[in-house]
Order: structure tokens, then C-alpha cells, then sequence
């Protein structure tokens, strides 16, 4: 059962071969730390999660690096506009390095409640200024670049296949292009380093062969990248917006200063969408997790409601949607508790389930074949080892749930001793009558290794 992935860059699904076995390089792009990450931009870590535990499944070791933008992503993407952390520390009255710590821990914090596995290695821009200057300079002497009165430059011209990933249609874009491109010889040019402003003093900025000034965006994960994976590496990801702009940038720089395209494979978390309008706009602020928190929803729900699409889909967020994935997922947990102590692997089933993630992480499916294995006749002991097995990937905490346990009334803790009591004593008839009374009062009585809990019937 070959692992197979779609490469955004040569559109196809392609098996999955590491360079070097049994090693895998994965480079996720991170987060910009000038404010929250949403609950879209969490989706597309969510998806590059699954990758993870799925090629872990198949017995790989990763090596995950994910970079943390603490500067240079302007507010425009075009190389124009203030500089996002310099104005989310405005909007704040911190220094922008204030806000940079505030909002990588917020993010790492939203990490570990959606049990999305920590990246063996954190790389922060502004601790890697030596290797995007280092990696600047390759690329000019390859002849690449130019200046202008604001910054140093890449010419996209000069790299015949520059914007491939994104098969973008640079003839059409010249032609079209209305868009002010300023002292910028092409609109896909894009800037490696940017100049301080000479009336203003920058909290960030760095001495550089050109003048002080601070990397552009894209030159960190190119340089970053090849410092902890070498300049060809298995697989890079990020959000499906990535293909246009980003990507085909750090391909650009990679090709131009090391001569190969950066990663075999490149793949890509389609975006989550906002189908209530209203819904934000009452808020008067994006959906972050702790907002999904705020109004009770666990934020594993919001794993679930994650991988019942395929990632290469787009997903429309509501909160019916959300709602639906408590439901099914408190089904889940419950189910998995009542199985009681976890035995053995089921073969079958494993087969089943490790072909269906290993078509291109197929979790819709995965979760379809859980419910299957669930409602299956074989032995409980079975279906729960089983099922733990498939949690590795699914990252659903499974093993650790407990049933919340109801507030119980002296009167109805009293039955269920009395219940006990005659269990302990072999009166069974006694005993199930009990069980009647309880539960014509509307609870169910679940016998549990801790003993029996009553559950309100639904
Ligand atoms: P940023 O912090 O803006 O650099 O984005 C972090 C990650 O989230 C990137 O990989 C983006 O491609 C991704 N992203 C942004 N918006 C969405 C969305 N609505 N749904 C899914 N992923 C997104
Ligand atoms: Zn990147």
C-alpha cells in the first residue's frame, strides 16, 4: 500500500518515497505573529498535522520545521504597506517584539488544544538574519536582482520558469498589468530586502550590505528551510493562497541561488470559508478558537468538524456544521469508553484504514471506516485497540476521555449503591429492577472499570 500524495506542482498524485529513508524533511509554512490565528488559518494546520501522524503511521521520522514570521510580511503582499508587525504593535502600544512573543505563544497555545503534534524545530525570521543576508547575496551573485530607491529586488524575468507552481500566465500579466508597480520592473517581482524609511526609525531592523533595512517575506523560509533540510527536501506546505504568490517566490529564490526547486512535493490546505456573513460581522472580530471556547465548544469538535472534508475541498464553517461534529464525536467517545480495556489490532481493519489515509490523507473516509469498525460485530477489546491504533492519526484524544459525570442526586446515588449492592450479592432480579427505576427517571446506568456512572438519556 504506497503512500500517495497530490504535489500541487505537477498536479498529479504521485507515491510518496523519501529522499533519504527512513527520514522525512517537512517544511509547513507558519504563522505571521501580529495577531490571533482563525480557525481557517488553523485548518491548514490541522491538514499538515494529518500529513504528519500519516507518515509517521507508515513508520517515517519526521523532521518538521515550522518558521514563525516575526517580520517583513507587509500588509500588502505586493511589497507595499506597513509592516504587519510593526502596526499590530502600534494598534497594541507594545514593541513589535512584545507582540511577536504574545502571539507565537497564543499560536502554539491553539496548537496543543487541537492536539496538533509540536514541530521538531521552531524558526523565528528575526533569529535567521545572517542566512537570509548570506542567502540575498547568493542569489545577486547569480545575477537575479536589482535595486530600486525602497529595496533590493528578485527579477522574475530572468528565471524562465519562474511561477510554475502556480502555472501562472506572465504574459497576460504584463499585458494586463494596471496594478502600480512602481520603481518594480514586473508585477511578480517581489523584494528580498526592504530599506528602513529614511524619516523613520524601525523597531526592527538590521545593517546589511545594501543599507539597514529587514528581509522581505519570502527570502526566510527559502533560507530557513535549507539550513535545517538542505536545498531539496521532501515535502512543503501551506494554505491553497500560497500557490500564488508565496510558493512560486521561494521557489524562485531557491532556483536562483541553489539550482534545484526547494521540495519534491508541494502541497496545499484548501481555505476555510465563512458562509454566515452575519456571523463575523456581529462578533466584529475573525473566528479564533478561543471564541469557539468562549461559547462551550471543545476544541477537538473543531478537529472533527475539520476532518469531515478533504483537505483539497474548500469547507464551509457554520455553527450547525460545528454542532453536528459534537454530536458525532461525543457519539465517538462515548462508544470507544464503553468498549471497556483495549486488546489486539484488527487486520482488516488496519489494511483498510492505513490504504484509505495513505490516498491522499482520505480523512472523511477514515472517519467512515472508524464508524464502520465501531458498529462491528467483532469483540469489544478488538474494536477499541483498534480504534486507538487509528487515533494516532486522527488525533482525537480518544484514550483519555472520560464521561463527564452527572451532578447525582443523594436519591438516585442511593439507588445505584443499592443497585451495586445487589450485584455484589448475586440478587440480580433485584438488581436490574433498580436499573428499570433509574431509568424510567430518565438516566442510563453505564458500568465503567471506575465502577457504574449514570448518564442522562438523550
Ligand atoms: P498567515 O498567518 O497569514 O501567514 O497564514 C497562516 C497559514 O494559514 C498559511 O498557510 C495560510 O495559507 C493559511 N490560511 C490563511 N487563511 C486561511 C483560510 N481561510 N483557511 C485555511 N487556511 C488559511
Ligand atoms: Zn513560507
Amino acid at each position: 500500500m504506497p503512500l500517495r500524495l497530490f504535489d500541487t506542482y505537477t498536479r498529479t498524485t504521485r507515491d510518496f518515497e523519501p529522499l533519504q529513508p527512513p527520514e522525512v524533511g517537512l517544511y509547513t509554512c507558519g504563522p505571521t505573529v501580529y495577531d490571533y490565528a482563525h480557525i481557517g488559518n488553523l485548518r491548514t494546520y490541522v491538514f499538515e498535522d494529518i500529513l504528519r501522524r500519516v507518515l509517521e503511521f507508515n513508520g517515517y521520522r519526521v523532521k518538521h520545521v515550522m518558521n514563525i514570521t516575526d517580520v517583513g510580511h507587509l500588509v500588502s503582499d505586493a511589497d507595499s504597506g506597513e509592516d504587519k508587525m510593526e502596526k499590530g504593535a502600534r494598534r497594541a502600544g507594545k514593541s513589535a517584539w512584545e507582540i511577536a512573543e504574545f502571539y507565537t505563544q497564543a499560536f502554539q497555545e491553539d496548537l496543543r488544544r487541537l492536539n496538533i503534534l509540536e514541530p521538531v524545530i521552531w524558526c523565528r525570521a528575526t533569529d535567521h538574519i545572517r542566512e537570509q543576508i548570506e542567502m540575498i547575496r547568493c542569489i545577486e551573485e547569480q545575477g537575479f536582482t536589482y535595486r530600486t530607491g525602497d529595496g533590493i529586488y528578485f527579477d522574475t524575468a530572468k528565471l524562465p520558469d519562474y511561477g510554475y507552481l502556480a502555472r501562472l500566465d506572465i504574459e497576460g500579466l504584463q499585458a494586463g498589468a494596471r496594478v502600480d508597480i512602481g520603481e518594480k520592473r514586473h508585477p511578480t517581482d517581489f523584494a528580498l530586502w526592504k530599506f528602513s524609511p529614511a524619516d523613520q526609525k524601525r523597531q526592527m531592523e538590521w545593517d546589511s550590505p545594501w543599507g539597514v533595512g529587514f528581509p522581505g517575506w519570502h527570502i526566510e523560509c527559502s533560507a530557513m528551510s535549507s539550513k535545517y533540510l538542505g536545498n531539496f527536501f521532501d515535502i512543503h506546505c501551506g494554505g491553497e493562497d500560497h500557490i500564488y504568490v508565496h510558493h512560486p517566490n521561494e521557489i524562485a529564490q531557491t532556483e536562483a541561488c541553489h539550482h534545484t526547486r526547494l521540495a519534491n512535493f508541494w502541497m496545499h490546505g484548501y481555505f476555510l470559508q465563512l458562509d454566515d456573513a452575519k456571523m463575523s460581522k456581529s462578533t466584529g472580530e475573525f473566528l479564533r478558537l478561543q471564541v469557539l471556547m468562549d461559547k462551550g465548544y471543545d476544541p477537538l469538535a473543531y478537529r472533527f468538524f475539520c476532518l469531515s472534508a478533504n483537505y483539497r475541498a474548500k469547507l464551509n464553517f457554520n455553527w450547525e456544521g460545528l454542532d453536528g461534529a459534537v454530536i458525532a464525536l461525543e457519539r465517538l467517545r462515548n462508544a470507544v469508553y464503553e468498549m471497556g480495556p483495549a486488546g489486539p489490532v484488527d487486520e482488516d481493519y488496519l489494511e483498510k484504514f492505513t490504504e484509505t489515509i495513505n490516498d491522499d490523507l482520505n480523512m472523511p473516509r477514515a472517519l467512515a471506516l472508524t464508524w464502520d469498525l465501531v458498529k462491528s460485530a467483532l469483540p469489544a477489546a478488538v474494536k477499541k485497540g483498534t480504534v486507538l491504533h487509528f487515533d494516532r492519526v486522527l488525533g482525537l484524544r480518544l484514550a483519555d476521555w472520560q464521561p463527564r459525570e452527572e451532578e447525582v442526586s443523594p436519591e438516585y446515588q442511593a439507588l445505584l449503591d443499592e443497585r451495586q449492592k445487589a450485584r455484589t450479592e448475586k440478587r440480580w432480579k433485584d438488581a436490574d429492577a433498580i436499573r428499570e427505576q433509574i431509568s424510567a427517571a430518565g438516566y442510563e446506568v453505564i458500568d465503567t472499570p471506575q465502577g457504574p456512572k449514570l448518564k442522562k438519556k438523550k
